[in-house]
Protein backbone atom coordinates (compact mmCIF):
# COMPACT_ATOMS: atom_id res chain seq x y z
CA UNK A 1 0.00 0.00 0.00
CA UNK A 2 1.11 3.35 -0.76
CA UNK A 3 1.20 6.09 1.93
CA UNK A 4 -2.28 8.02 1.92
CA UNK A 5 -2.25 11.92 1.62
CA UNK A 6 -2.47 13.40 5.98
CA UNK A 7 -3.26 17.18 4.68
CA UNK A 8 -4.34 19.57 1.97
CA UNK A 9 -0.39 19.76 1.16
CA UNK A 10 1.82 17.32 1.93
CA UNK A 11 5.60 16.96 1.70
CA UNK A 12 6.68 13.27 1.05
CA UNK A 13 9.61 12.02 2.95
CA UNK A 14 12.49 10.82 0.81
CA UNK A 15 11.22 7.28 -1.26
CA UNK A 16 7.95 7.83 0.02
CA UNK A 17 5.34 8.11 -2.75
CA UNK A 18 1.62 10.62 -1.28
CA UNK A 19 -1.48 8.82 -3.89
CA UNK A 20 -3.05 12.20 -4.99
CA UNK A 21 -6.47 12.89 -6.59
CA UNK A 22 -6.86 15.78 -9.15
CA UNK A 23 -7.67 18.94 -6.86
CA UNK A 24 -5.34 17.96 -4.45
CA UNK A 25 -2.74 20.43 -3.49
CA UNK A 26 0.61 19.59 -3.13
CA UNK A 27 3.94 22.58 -2.27
CA UNK A 28 6.53 22.49 -4.74
CA UNK A 29 8.38 25.12 -6.73
CA UNK A 30 11.80 24.43 -8.94
CA UNK A 31 13.39 27.81 -10.07
CA UNK A 32 16.95 28.74 -11.45
CA UNK A 33 17.73 29.99 -8.34
CA UNK A 34 17.49 26.73 -6.28
CA UNK A 35 20.61 25.16 -4.98
CA UNK A 36 19.73 22.02 -6.28
CA UNK A 37 19.07 23.00 -9.57
CA UNK A 38 19.67 21.18 -12.69
CA UNK A 39 20.71 18.55 -10.35
CA UNK A 40 17.95 16.46 -11.27
CA UNK A 41 18.85 16.25 -15.05
CA UNK A 42 22.07 13.78 -14.22
CA UNK A 43 22.31 10.29 -13.81
CA UNK A 44 18.68 10.12 -14.00
CA UNK A 45 16.63 7.27 -15.81
CA UNK A 46 14.25 8.25 -18.25
CA UNK A 47 11.80 5.83 -20.13
CA UNK A 48 10.79 7.50 -23.41
CA UNK A 49 6.90 7.06 -24.38
CA UNK A 50 6.41 6.91 -28.29
CA UNK A 51 5.38 10.87 -28.22
CA UNK A 52 8.49 11.69 -26.26
CA UNK A 53 10.04 10.39 -28.79
CA UNK A 54 8.04 12.23 -31.76
CA UNK A 55 8.49 15.53 -29.86
CA UNK A 56 12.39 15.38 -28.93
CA UNK A 57 13.17 13.74 -32.48
CA UNK A 58 11.28 16.70 -34.20
CA UNK A 59 12.59 19.45 -32.10
CA UNK A 60 16.14 18.26 -32.98
CA UNK A 61 15.30 18.18 -36.00
CA UNK A 62 16.18 14.23 -36.13
CA UNK A 63 15.29 11.28 -38.20
CA UNK A 64 13.50 8.81 -35.49
CA UNK A 65 15.83 5.92 -36.39
CA UNK A 66 18.98 8.44 -36.07
CA UNK A 67 17.54 9.44 -32.49
CA UNK A 68 16.76 5.95 -31.18
CA UNK A 69 20.31 4.86 -32.28
CA UNK A 70 21.99 8.18 -31.15
CA UNK A 71 20.28 8.69 -27.35
CA UNK A 72 18.40 5.61 -26.58
CA UNK A 73 18.76 1.91 -25.08
CA UNK A 74 16.49 -0.83 -25.11
CA UNK A 75 14.87 -1.26 -21.08
CA UNK A 76 12.69 -3.62 -19.74
CA UNK A 77 9.11 -2.70 -20.64
CA UNK A 78 5.77 -2.97 -18.10
CA UNK A 79 5.30 -6.94 -19.35
CA UNK A 80 7.26 -9.62 -20.97
CA UNK A 81 5.93 -9.22 -24.39
CA UNK A 82 7.19 -5.69 -25.44
CA UNK A 83 10.59 -3.48 -24.47
CA UNK A 84 10.62 0.13 -23.37
CA UNK A 85 13.10 3.07 -24.81
CA UNK A 86 15.44 4.93 -22.37
CA UNK A 87 17.04 7.56 -22.50
CA UNK A 88 21.12 7.80 -22.45
CA UNK A 89 23.33 10.24 -20.29
CA UNK A 90 25.97 11.24 -21.75
CA UNK A 91 29.43 9.90 -21.09
CA UNK A 92 30.84 12.43 -19.14
CA UNK A 93 31.18 13.17 -15.69
CA UNK A 94 28.59 13.02 -13.40
CA UNK A 95 26.67 11.55 -16.66
CA UNK A 96 24.62 14.30 -17.49
CA UNK A 97 21.76 14.45 -19.97
CA UNK A 98 22.65 14.90 -23.38
CA UNK A 99 20.09 18.04 -23.79
CA UNK A 100 21.67 19.71 -20.32
CA UNK A 101 23.60 22.71 -21.52
CA UNK A 102 24.80 25.64 -18.93
CA UNK A 103 21.74 27.69 -19.51
CA UNK A 104 19.61 24.25 -18.70
CA UNK A 105 17.36 21.94 -20.23
CA UNK A 106 17.50 22.48 -24.21
CA UNK A 107 14.68 21.20 -25.74
CA UNK A 108 12.48 22.49 -22.77
CA UNK A 109 9.20 22.42 -24.55
CA UNK A 110 9.36 19.37 -25.51
CA UNK A 111 11.37 17.56 -22.89
CA UNK A 112 9.87 14.03 -22.11
CA UNK A 113 7.26 13.07 -20.09
CA UNK A 114 8.95 12.07 -17.04
CA UNK A 115 10.67 15.10 -16.79
CA UNK A 116 7.92 17.33 -17.08
CA UNK A 117 5.28 15.49 -14.95
CA UNK A 118 7.71 15.57 -11.45
CA UNK A 119 7.74 15.64 -8.76
CA UNK A 120 4.40 13.58 -9.59
CA UNK A 121 4.18 10.12 -11.54
CA UNK A 122 1.29 9.40 -13.42
CA UNK A 123 0.00 5.88 -13.97
CA UNK A 124 -3.42 4.65 -16.01
CA UNK A 125 -5.10 1.59 -14.93
CA UNK A 126 -8.60 -0.05 -16.98
CA UNK A 127 -11.53 -0.34 -14.51
CA UNK A 128 -15.02 -1.68 -15.28
CA UNK A 129 -16.35 -3.97 -18.43
CA UNK A 130 -15.81 -1.35 -20.74
CA UNK A 131 -11.87 -1.12 -19.44
CA UNK A 132 -12.35 3.03 -18.87
CA UNK A 133 -8.87 4.00 -17.98
CA UNK A 134 -8.25 5.90 -14.29
CA UNK A 135 -5.63 8.44 -13.80
CA UNK A 136 -3.35 7.78 -10.65
CA UNK A 137 -1.09 10.57 -9.31
CA UNK A 138 1.50 9.93 -6.67
CA UNK A 139 4.15 12.82 -5.02
CA UNK A 140 7.39 11.39 -5.19
CA UNK A 141 10.51 13.03 -3.74
CA UNK A 142 14.32 12.46 -4.59
CA UNK A 143 16.77 12.76 -1.90
CA UNK A 144 18.34 15.88 -4.14
CA UNK A 145 15.46 18.01 -4.71
CA UNK A 146 14.82 21.20 -2.47
CA UNK A 147 11.75 22.09 -4.58
CA UNK A 148 9.40 20.44 -2.06
CA UNK A 149 10.65 23.44 0.95
CA UNK A 150 10.21 26.54 -1.32
CA UNK A 151 6.91 28.65 -1.32
CA UNK A 152 4.46 27.04 -3.77
CA UNK A 153 1.39 25.45 -3.95
CA UNK A 154 -0.38 23.70 -6.87
CA UNK A 155 -3.08 21.40 -7.50
CA UNK A 156 -2.77 18.22 -9.36
CA UNK A 157 -5.10 19.87 -12.34
CA UNK A 158 -3.34 23.11 -11.90
CA UNK A 159 0.34 21.01 -12.26
CA UNK A 160 -1.12 19.41 -15.81
CA UNK A 161 -1.97 22.89 -17.73
CA UNK A 162 1.31 24.55 -16.12
CA UNK A 163 3.40 22.17 -17.14
CA UNK A 164 1.24 21.63 -20.71
CA UNK A 165 0.67 17.86 -19.77
CA UNK A 166 -2.38 17.37 -21.12
CA UNK A 167 -1.41 16.53 -24.97
CA UNK A 168 1.25 14.24 -23.53
CA UNK A 169 -1.16 12.60 -21.27
CA UNK A 170 -3.50 12.04 -23.94
CA UNK A 171 -1.05 10.60 -26.02
CA UNK A 172 0.48 7.99 -23.69
CA UNK A 173 -3.05 6.82 -22.62
CA UNK A 174 -3.62 5.90 -26.28
CA UNK A 175 0.19 4.35 -25.90
CA UNK A 176 -1.47 2.62 -22.74
CA UNK A 177 -3.85 0.99 -24.36
CA UNK A 178 -2.25 -0.16 -27.28
CA UNK A 179 0.79 -1.60 -24.92
CA UNK A 180 -2.30 -3.60 -22.94
CA UNK A 181 -2.96 -5.10 -26.75
CA UNK A 182 1.15 -6.19 -26.74
CA UNK A 183 0.74 -7.43 -23.23
CA UNK A 184 -1.67 -10.32 -24.83
CA UNK A 185 1.13 -11.22 -26.47
CA UNK A 186 0.26 -11.39 -30.22
CA UNK A 187 3.11 -12.02 -31.54
CA UNK A 188 2.33 -15.87 -32.71
CA UNK A 189 5.21 -17.16 -31.08
CA UNK A 190 7.61 -15.26 -33.14
CA UNK A 191 8.89 -14.37 -29.92
CA UNK A 192 10.98 -11.15 -28.74
CA UNK A 193 12.46 -8.80 -31.87
CA UNK A 194 10.62 -11.19 -34.50
CA UNK A 195 8.96 -9.34 -37.63
CA UNK A 196 6.26 -8.78 -36.03
CA UNK A 197 7.44 -7.22 -33.22
CA UNK A 198 10.02 -5.44 -35.04
CA UNK A 199 7.17 -3.70 -37.24
CA UNK A 200 5.46 -2.42 -33.92
CA UNK A 201 8.53 -1.34 -32.71
CA UNK A 202 8.89 1.11 -35.72
CA UNK A 203 5.34 2.45 -35.62
CA UNK A 204 5.48 3.03 -31.94
CA UNK A 205 9.35 4.47 -32.02
CA UNK A 206 10.29 5.28 -35.64
CA UNK A 207 7.63 7.32 -37.00
CA UNK A 208 9.67 8.51 -39.54
CA UNK A 209 10.27 4.97 -40.66
CA UNK A 210 6.77 4.46 -40.42
CA UNK A 211 5.28 7.25 -42.68
CA UNK A 212 7.84 5.64 -45.25
CA UNK A 213 6.42 2.26 -44.75
CA UNK A 214 2.43 3.72 -45.18
CA UNK A 215 3.51 5.77 -48.23
CA UNK A 216 5.00 2.66 -50.11
CA UNK A 217 2.13 -0.20 -48.68
CA UNK A 218 -0.33 2.62 -49.06
CA UNK A 219 -1.68 2.01 -46.06
CA UNK A 220 -4.32 4.92 -45.96
CA UNK A 221 -6.13 4.38 -49.22
CA UNK A 222 -6.98 0.42 -47.10
CA UNK A 223 -9.42 2.08 -44.73
CA UNK A 224 -12.36 4.16 -44.15
CA UNK A 225 -10.96 7.85 -43.44
CA UNK A 226 -12.20 10.91 -43.53
CA UNK A 227 -10.43 13.33 -46.20
CA UNK A 228 -9.65 15.85 -43.15
CA UNK A 229 -8.19 13.47 -41.09
CA UNK A 230 -6.23 11.84 -44.12
CA UNK A 231 -5.04 14.92 -44.65
CA UNK A 232 -3.76 15.56 -40.87
CA UNK A 233 -1.92 12.24 -40.85
CA UNK A 234 -0.04 13.37 -43.89
CA UNK A 235 1.25 16.26 -42.16
CA UNK A 236 1.30 15.81 -38.74
CA UNK A 237 3.74 12.77 -36.71
CA UNK A 238 0.94 12.71 -33.76
CA UNK A 239 -1.48 11.72 -36.19
CA UNK A 240 0.27 9.68 -37.66
CA UNK A 241 0.95 7.75 -34.65
CA UNK A 242 -1.92 7.87 -33.50
CA UNK A 243 -3.48 5.92 -36.19
CA UNK A 244 -0.24 3.99 -36.11
CA UNK A 245 -1.87 2.90 -32.65
CA UNK A 246 -5.56 1.74 -34.45
CA UNK A 247 -3.25 0.01 -37.08
CA UNK A 248 -1.54 -2.67 -35.34
CA UNK A 249 -4.40 -4.03 -33.34
CA UNK A 250 -6.02 -4.45 -36.48
CA UNK A 251 -3.16 -6.03 -38.69
CA UNK A 252 -1.88 -8.02 -35.57
CA UNK A 253 -4.86 -8.98 -33.85
CA UNK A 254 -8.05 -8.60 -36.25
CA UNK A 255 -9.27 -5.86 -33.98
CA UNK A 256 -12.00 -3.32 -35.59
CA UNK A 257 -9.75 -0.24 -34.88
CA UNK A 258 -10.27 1.04 -38.28
CA UNK A 259 -12.54 -0.23 -41.26
CA UNK A 260 -11.19 -1.39 -44.03
CA UNK A 261 -11.90 -0.06 -47.56
S1 LIG B 1 13.96 21.68 -7.40
FE1 LIG B 1 13.96 19.48 -7.93
S2 LIG B 1 13.18 19.53 -10.04
FE2 LIG B 1 13.88 21.63 -9.59
S3 LIG B 1 16.05 21.72 -10.23
FE3 LIG B 1 16.03 21.12 -8.06
S4 LIG B 1 16.14 18.87 -8.16
FE4 LIG B 1 15.44 19.55 -10.15
S1 LIG C 1 15.31 16.40 -21.00
FE1 LIG C 1 15.70 18.39 -20.07
S2 LIG C 1 14.58 18.32 -18.12
FE2 LIG C 1 14.78 16.22 -18.82
S3 LIG C 1 16.64 15.43 -17.84
FE3 LIG C 1 17.22 16.23 -19.86
S4 LIG C 1 17.87 18.34 -19.51
FE4 LIG C 1 16.71 17.67 -17.69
Amino acid sequence: MYPMKENKTPSPATGQRIALNGGDTFRFRCHPDISCYLACCHKVEIYLFPYDVLRLKNCLGMHSAEFIHTHCRIGEGSHPYFPSLMLNMAEQEDYPCPFLTREGCSVYPDRPSACRTYPLERGVEKCGRRGRLKTHYFLVRHPYCKGHDEEGTYTVKQWERDQKLLEYNLMNDLWAELDAFFATNPWEGEGAAGPRQQLAFMVCYDIDGFRDYASRHHLLDRYRIDRDRRRRIERDDAELLKFGFQWLPAVLGGRNTLTPT
